[in-house]
């Protein structure tokens, strides 16, 4: 008789033991768990943008727009749009089903077993997780305290690896990559993975020209934050013309949807609309700042994306999770703490499982009126851990 299939140890060994990915809940399932009305829920978890889709977008959305055939697998539309927009060539564009896809793509057809990559943490977890499903070692490069890049130590790391992955803005620190450290990133012998999900809310210069210009570096971009249109999941890279020819054979045809190849393709045409709404959104990302630091225990970093990352400041907070010690990870975190305080009030935000952000939550930037519900309930959540923790004196 051959072996009977085993489901736990068919599976592949680079794969045994993998941490997965922290995804956000679906609004009705938070909603439902915390018995909040779906309507009041205050919904900063995940840096989508508060406005939606463009009008364009809407409107192409509910024409017939052909969901019966498949969508162009050469992308020729949205790839000539984007072509367009950036003033390259569409053959250095590669669209896929959100910029997810485009990174896991690149590890696909980048990475081997064994390799290693570089990311500078606290960081989006997507390289992480990528680099743990393709079997690559990660090479951490910490931030500093300031959440600044350390610069010496990443060229030191870039030169033996084969690919490095920075988010500028950074997830979820708000700080941008400087434009010298850039450079010599790009003369390092590395891959540059420059993630430019949230630039349209920064003063940052994007360097598209320079990937399609052939230097060893691949941008990636969204239409998730910008153009309201996470739910769709469309984002796209824009690299040296050679890699996107190879990307483009190894993606599987048809993920991204004719759906989200019109929503996106209006959203373009209403590229000035998302733009003032950018603008709102940075506008209302500084005042809620601003109202956080005079609180005096809300202490946000300086940030050019759409969210905050909030530390909280003792004294208060250093009572939250009484008897949690610094680096202590089996009591519950003051974020976690905070989070939970805030959820009962209807606000939903982001805390993350890392030893240095014990403290921190992040919060994405809504409208005022969500500015406004999430400062009460900080303010609110503030004063009944007070009050528990003086009866518990
Ligand atoms: N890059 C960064 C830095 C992000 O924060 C996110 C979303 N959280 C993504 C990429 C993924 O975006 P998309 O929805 O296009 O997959």
């Amino acid at each position: 008789m051959p072996p009977r299939f085993d489901p736990e140890r068919g599976v592949r060994a680079s794969l045994r033991g993998l941490q997965p990915y922290t995804p956000v809940e679906p609004p009705e399932a938070m909603a439902a768990s915390y018995g909040v009305p779906l309507d009041r829920l205050v919904k900063l978890d995940a840096n989508e943008n508060p406005y939606g889709p463009s009008p364009r977008a809407r409107a192409a959305l509910a024409l017939d727009y052909g969901a019966h055939r498949y969508p162009d697998p050469d992308q020729r539309r949205l790839r000539d749009a984007l072509a367009r927009r950036h003033n390259v060539s569409p053959e250095t564009i590669v669209a896929g089903a959100g910029s997810d896809e485009i990174i896991d793509l690149l590890f696909r057809t980048y990475v081997e077993e064994g390799d290693r990559i570089v990311i500078a943490s606290p960081t989006f977890g997507m390289y992480a997780f990528d680099a743990g499903l393709h079997g690559a070692t990660v090479v951490d490069v910490p931030l500093h305290d300031d959440w600044s890049l350390d610069a010496d130590a990443l060229l030191a790391e870039a030169a033996r690896v084969k690919a490095v992955f920075i988010p500028s803005p950074n997830n979820p620190t708000g700080r941008t990559l400087p434009r010298d450290l850039a450079d010599a990133l790009l003369a390092s012998g590395a891959l540059l993975v420059l993630d430019e999900a949230y630039i349209e809310f920064s003063h940052a210069e994007s360097l598209v020209a320079r990937a399609a210009a052939g230097d060893p570096l691949v941008v990636l971009r969204t239409f998730s934050k910008w153009a309201g249109l996470a739910g769709l999941r469309v984002g796209y890279g824009v690299m040296p013309q050679a890699v996107a020819h190879t990307l483009m054979q190894v993606k599987q045809p048809y993920s991204v949807s004719v759906a989200a190849e019109v929503a996106a393709l209006a959203s373009l045409e209403d590229a000035a609309l998302l733009d003032e709404r950018a603008c709102a959104i940075t506008g209302e990302r500084d005042r809620m700042a601003d109202a956080m630091r005079a609180t005096g225990w809300l202490d946000p970093a300086p940030s050019e994306a759409n969210f905050l990352l909030v530390r909280m400041q003792s004294p208060l907070v250093r009572s939250l999770s009484k008897g949690a010690a610094e680096g202590d990870t089996e009591t519950a975190s003051d974020a976690v703490v905070m989070r939970e305080a805030l959820r009962r009030r209807g606000v939903f935000v982001r805390v993350f499982d890392h030893p240095r952000l014990r403290h921190h939550l992040r919060i994405s930037t809504g409208t005022s009126e969500d500015t406004d519900r999430v400062l009460a309930a900080f303010i609110e959540a503030g004063e009944e851990i007070q009050v528990r923790n003086e009866a518990a004196r």
